[in-house]
């Protein structure tokens, strides 16, 4: 018979390993033999629990039905029917047709993982979010904590099989006899059946239920990326233990900037006078409004970087390196619809810098390109 690690503890099947740190360091305290002599044995007992239900490999084992504990090592431990067989005698003529996996399964099963999208805003990517998610995942039934059987009553071994989770049929061929084996189809393979199931979950040990649950999505998230909440995916069959639930980022595109891993883009226009005599114009940021400034003369196509105020850098390891930057490409915008007045100041202005009888002038193959012409249009800030 398996030890009740859970209930040495007084926690639930499915607490977390915070609340399993929790529950013995609450214990331990009234139990230590420093403090009570008396309940050495409990404390020990305790400490014990602890160190299994601590340990994920050991948790998985005793939420099977197994006892890491117990030296004995046997399979399917406390079942009288997985003894010899003659299912074994088969095996020693014809080989093990499943690979070793022989013996009814367990019922419980280890729960899947499960998914869900989370849709963020560029600003909620950047600055780290913190949300409430309603989740519909498969969770313990309460009323007969896993084993899917009604108050009282518990499996029975399958009659089909003899509690070994297969048939065998023997089959005559030229060749000889042919013996083939498969899943019980009265037990599916479980070796015992549930005459009276919990009227709750069906005999399945776990119900479907929406709970609500908040996640904290660090600063830095991109497109993709997934947040694992440990345990909080589907309980398996029979109570098994819960897989992780994966929040995955949906990010909402800008309406004003690009992204580039850490680095945003965003294009503004200005008029080709203010290119002409340079201005300092607010720009709207992630980090509020910042001043931005155009040099006199500045050319069409050039970009200017603002260090910093790019998106954080989130590394693998979880750890925030510093900030990507923020380009601006500016583009200059040639007036169209001229005035008689504003075209006689613009044709004065050509005159005076003998550009009235203008000649096209051919970028060299030397100093020329396209490439380096927007090359040496980057001015860093
Ligand atoms: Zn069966
Ligand atoms: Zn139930």
């Amino acid at each position: 018979m398996a030890r009740d690690y859970y209930g040495t503890l007084g926690v639930a099947k499915n607490a977390t390993p915070d609340e399993i740190k929790r529950a013995y360091r609450k214990l331990a305290r009234q139990l230590h033999p420093d403090i009570n002599p008396n309940e050495e044995a409990r404390f020990k007992e305790v400490t014990a629990a602890y160190e299994v239900l601590s340990d994920p490999k050991k948790r998985q084992v005793v939420d099977l039905g197994g006892d890491p504990l117990d030296s004995g090592g046997g399979r399917g431990g406390g079942d009288p029917f997985a003894g010899f067989g003659l299912g074994d005698i088969m095996d020693a003529f014809f080989g093990a047709g499943g690979g070793g996996g022989r013996g009814p399964r367990s019922r419980v099963q280890p729960g899947s993982d499960a998914l869900i999208r989370l849709s963020m805003t560029l600003e909620e990517c950047a600055a780290g979010a913190s949300r409430e998610l309603t989740v519909d995942t498969a969770i313990l039934c309460d009323r007969c904590v896993g084993s899917g059987c009604a108050d009282g009553s518990s499996p029975i071994r399958c009659d089909t099989c003899g509690g070994r989770g297969e048939v065998q049929s023997v089959q005559r061929s030229f060749l000889g006899q042919v013996v083939t084996a498969r899943p019980c189809p009265v037990c599916r393979g479980l070796g015992e059946v549930i005459p009276d199931p919990c009227q709750q979950c069906a005999g399945d040990g776990r119900v479907r239920s929406r709970r609500t649950i908040s996640v904290q999505i660090p600063p830095g998230v991109a497109e993709g990326m997934r947040v694992r909440l440990a345990g909080q995916g589907e309980v398996g069959p029979g109570g098994g233990p819960a897989g992780d639930l994966y929040v995955e980022v949906e990010e909402v595109p800008h309406e004003v900037f690009e992204r580039e891993g850490a680095n945003l883009h965003c294009s503004v226009r200005i008029p080709m006078t203010t290119a002409a005599l340079g201005a300092v114009l607010p720009l709207q940021t992630l980090d509020g409004e910042e001043e931005l400034e155009i040099e006199p003369g500045t050319q069409p196509n050039t970009e200017l970087v603002l260090t910093g105020r790019g998106m954080p850098r989130l590394r693998s390891s979880g750890r925030i390196d510093g900030r990507g930057d923020l380009h601006v490409h500016l583009e200059v915008v040639t007036p169209t619809k001229l005035d008689a007045r504003q075209a006689e100041l613009l044709r004065e202005l050509a005159v005076s810098r003998g550009e009235d009888e203008p000649t096209l002038a051919h970028n060299g193959k030397g100093g020329g390109g396209l490439f380096s012409r927007l090359r040496s249009g980057r001015n860093h800030r």
